[in-house]
């Protein structure tokens, strides 16, 4: 192991910047503002390694970190002319977890360590303020209980409303009608005088020893190991389990933990404390961004409980109330001070940052510098227009954007012109349309959601156990907070619509009064919210609707334009799309498709008429019957297919021919069969003897694919013939066709074989019929581990290949599409998988197999033209695959298009594949 301690002050430090592994974002952060002599308060990080040492040895600090801490505060003493544990001069430090990638308020942060009763007297000595030291000793006491010593928050609730009360009665406040919240309002945590916070610190420490059965720590050192533990714990706790699964955050990275020397933002007026972005974290415009608090300390602004101030005057003529409270108004010089090294912080480290800062007596300190978490409409927009400034390359601002994080952009806003029903505003917080039933807990927003239903989590603030409510939820609204609030910073990272801070609600005993205002801001009156009823969010306004508003699908910015036609120049993948209606194909080529890489055709038959239609077919006795319901589908399939072929004019189009899983298309109750029975002028017994016949012990691997052309070869003779009638119409009308007809499902050369003559014979007939002939290829789906071994032979029929990777998946690993969703949770969490092989290839298995399909299939018909259209075709780290392995194209669903054009560039950016020629398309 390397060493412990990582130490940092005194324009010295022993890291810097690129130390993340080791130091953690926080910690590596840190070092370099430190270098860069920013003012930061001195400190050292103890690194990843100990944390995972900690971990292996049982939870028990590694031999010799304890004497390494020891020094390292040696060295701050000196620095800062203060003694740990000394009431003369007092050292008090901050412990933060902080690990490589942010993961914010999912782990513990303690403040004002190294206190006891006569530290705290001489603090009080030392800073003039008796109020300030007790107050600064009695959230220690608090948050120590709650996070070392397991004592939980609430059980200081009552201690802390009997001070409100003490200190009620000496303002002559009469506090005997209020409740909680009022009276909090009346009598916030700075009214409280010194002999009310004395008196709670005294029921707090009996609290604890009635807890835990012993007193509270006084020794500082005691307090300091206790705390770095619980940091370290803090890597495992739930919220962060939950929060490290849902961002692929490895376990095994663990969490390092700053020690650094306290400042005060608490210490009157001429102090605060703050957090800022370089630029918007919401819509990413280049403007200094942030919120600050006076006379607090850091957890003030992050918990939500006090909405906090801008940073900036608005620009606005004449001076509003918000105005007259930034921080420019209210301090300028460290204002100045502030937006000085915010410049030069995104210079140095060439991306927005997101930095915490704590004003003490007028002197500005930095606490943390990292990558800021951005929507994706503001990641696209700060990559291009930092790419425009110069200041990263086009390149890098491909990379920049996270591929996922475009479905963001994607999402639904609302329908301006609807009717709609203002219920309140809050602050724009994330951006997206949400409608669903309001919950007033994550646990019942995780019901309610299990049981399929769209719901919206209304909370007074949120905090981090709320997380699996907010991941459960459509869109998170709550009543206090600001932009930079735990419910704002994580709903944006999840993408989800959130309103904050929207103080017209107020939340108790499960419903939420809402109080309306004029055009004035004068309030006419209040509504009641019950749960179970439905709002609407526009997360993008801040706005909050009764009811359900209609949405519009999303328009796209400019620089997103932009960003796409960069990453299509680098890019050497094609993309397609999966669709099987000409409104999805629209969609899709409007996303930028590049064709159709799988037209599903039963799909085609989901609507009550044709289900029928299919029904028939499927229970049809004989050859003569089937072609009876096939002559009824005709017509539809051709008339889609002429649609589908309009839409993508120019661009080629693989139609798939049936592949049913029949399960999914026989009647499934009495009222069915009956419908059939009077459709069909056959006995409801008969059909349901057919019925029973039919059924399959394992469909997925039953009468599936081209098996059923070997059998009933008439349904893909009408399938081929629709097809083709309808190229020939659409070209005879000028527009340029290219059909593309796939097989599923096979395995063998000699069912291509047959399955290919057919469509030869088809297609003569329908070009002699129509006296004009287009140009149509024929290929197949890899989709069984056969077909991949034997891709050569199969190659010899087949013009392309397209991997159909869900069933290349399911039949590798032999687990079932259907039934997967059972248990690969498990797998997942017990890291047999990284990630669902679903969703995510499985590499070394099927990923494998593609390998020898294309190298088998190529080498017998050079130039084969290979793509993919499982799932996978959409999920980025398996398009980086697709990449590697040379493949021509990937197909995914019409939403994904872009995901996919962004992943396919930054994929060819890091294989760095020379841009080669690509078979013709
Ligand atoms: C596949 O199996 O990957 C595929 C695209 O086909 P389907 O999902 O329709 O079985
Ligand atoms: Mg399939």
């Amino acid at each position: 192991m390397r060493r412990s301690i990582y130490f940092f002050g005194g324009g010295q430090a022993d890291g810097d910047a690129q130390q993340k592994e080791l130091l953690g974002g926080k910690g590596a952060g840190l070092a370099e503002m430190t270098r860069l002599g920013i003012p930061v308060p001195p400190g050292f990080t103890v690194t990843t390694e100990v944390c995972n040492a900690y971990y292996a040895a049982g939870r028990a600090l590694p031999a010799g970190v304890e004497d390494e801490i020891k020094a390292a505060i040696g060295r701050l003493e000196s620095l800062l002319d203060a003694r740990f544990g000394s009431p003369e001069a007092p050292l008090l430090v901050s412990v933060r977890s902080g690990a490589r990638a942010s993961m914010p308020g999912m782990m513990d942060t303690i403040l004002n360590l190294g206190l006891n009763d006569e530290i705290a007297r001489g603090l009080a000595k030392r800073t003039g303020s008796e109020r300030f030291a007790l107050d600064a000793y009695r959230r220690f006491i608090l948050t120590y209980a709650d996070i070392v010593l397991g004592v939980p928050r609430d059980r200081f609730e009552e201690a802390l409303g009997r001070a409100r009360k003490q200190a009620a009665a000496r303002l002559g406040v009469d506090a005997t009608r209020l409740n909680a919240a009022e009276l909090e309002r009346k009598v916030p945590d700075s009214l409280l005088d010194p002999e009310s916070l004395a008196s709670l610190i005294q029921r707090q420490k009996d609290i604890v020893l009635g807890a835990t059965g012993r007193p509270f720590p006084d020794d500082p050192y005691a307090q300091l190991w206790g705390a770095i533990r619980a940091v370290f714990d803090s890597w495992k706790n739930h919220r962060a389990q939950v929060y490290r699964k849902m961002h692929d955050i490895p376990e095994a990275w663990g969490t390092a933990c700053n020690v650094q020397a306290m400042v005060f933002g608490n210490l009157g007026d001429d102090s605060g404390t703050g957090v800022a972005f370089t630029r918007d974290p919401s819509t990413g415009e280049r403007r200094f961004y942030g919120e600050w608090l006076p006379n607090a300390q850091g957890e003030d602004v992050v918990a939500g409980v006090r909405t906090p101030h801008p940073l900036s005057r608005s620009g606005s003529l004449g001076a509003d109330a918000e105005d007259a409270c930034s921080l420019e108004a209210q301090m300028p010089e460290a204002y100045a001070e502030l937006v000085e090294v915010q410049g030069r912080l995104e210079q140095h480290f060439r991306d927005m940052q997101d930095l915490e800062f704590t004003i003490q007596q007028k002197k500005l300190f930095l606490l943390q510098c990292r990558t800021g978490k951005r929507t994706g409409r503001a990641a696209v927009r700060i990559a291009v227009e930092m790419a425009k400034e110069g200041l990263i390359s086009q390149r890098e601002a491909i990379l920049r954007v996270d591929p996922g994080s475009i479905d963001q952009l994607l999402h639904p806003s609302i329908d301006a012109s609807a009717p709609k029903r203002l219920l309140a505003r809050g602050l724009p917080a994330s951006p997206g349309a949400a409608t669903g039933q309001v919950v007033f807990s994550a646990d019942e927003a995780e019901r309610r959601a299990g049981q399929g239903k769209a719901v919206i989590l209304v909370r007074s603030e949120t905090s981090p156990e709320d997380i699996h409510g907010m991941k459960a939820a459509r869109g998170i609204l709550t009543a206090r907070g600001g932009m930079t609030s735990h419910a704002a910073v994580v709903a944006r990272g999840m993408g989800k619509s959130c309103v904050a801070g929207c103080s017209a609600v107020s939340v108790s005993q499960g419903q939420m009064a809402v109080t309306l205002y004029d055009d004035h801001g004068h309030p006419t009156d209040t509504i009641t919210v019950k749960a179970g009823d439905l709002i609407t969010l526009d997360g993008g306004t801040g706005t909050v609707y009764l009811g359900a508003v209609p949405t519009v699908p999303a328009a796209l910015s400019g620089e997103f334009e932009e960003l796409m036609v960069w990453a299509d120049a680098v890019r050497r993948l094609r993309v397609r799309s999966n669709a099987d209606t000409p409104h999805d194909a629209r969609t899709a080529r409007n996303f930028g498709a590049e064709g159709i890489g799988l037209c599903r055709t039963e799909h085609m038959f989901f609507d009550e008429e044709r289900i029928q239609a299919v029904r028939e077919m499927i229970l049809a006795d004989g050859e003569a019957g089937r072609r009876r319901a096939l002559a009824k589908l005709l017509p539809f399939q051709r008339s889609d297919f002429v649609g589908v072929f309009r839409e993508m004019a120019g661009l080629p189009v693989t139609i798939r021919l049936l592949d049913p899983p029949l399960h999914e298309f026989l009647p499934q109750d009495e009222a069915q069969l009956q419908q059939l029975s009077r459709a069909m002028g056959v006995p409801a017994k008969e059909l349901q003897r057919k019925n029973e016949e039919l059924a399959e012990y394992n469909p997925m691997l039953g009468h599936r694919g081209c098996r059923l052309a070997i059998t009933s070869p008439e349904i893909y003779e009408m399938q081929a013939r629709a097809i083709l009638e309808a190229a020939c119409e659409v070209a005879a009308a000028g527009i340029e066709v290219e059909p593309e007809i796939m097989i599923p499902l096979s395995m063998t050369r000699r069912e291509l074989a047959i399955t290919r003559a057919l469509v030869e014979r088809v297609a003569e007939k329908v070009f002699a019929e129509k006296g004009r002939r287009v140009d149509v290829r024929f290929g197949t789906m890899i989709e069984l581990p056969r077909a991949a071994i034997v891709a050569g032979e199969l190659a010899e029929e087949a013009e392309f290949f397209s991997f159909g990777t869900n069933d290349l998946t399911q039949t590798t690993l032999g687990i079932s599409r259907d039934d997967a969703g059972r248990f690969l949770g498990a797998y997942v969490e017990a890291g047999i998988f990284t990630r669902d092989p679903f969703q995510s290839l499985d590499v070394s298995g099927v990923g494998e197999l593609v390998e020898i399909g294309r190298d088998r299939g190529r080498a017998a018909r050079p130039g084969l033209k290979l793509g993919v259209c499982g799932e996978h075709g959409g999920d980025p780290s398996s398009i980086a695959f697709f990449e590697r392995a040379g493949l021509d194209y990937v197909s995914c669903s019409p939403f994904r298009v872009p995901v996919a054009r962004l992943a396919a560039a930054q994929a060819a950016l890091a294989a760095e594949t020379p841009r080669g020629p690509r078979s013709t398309d």
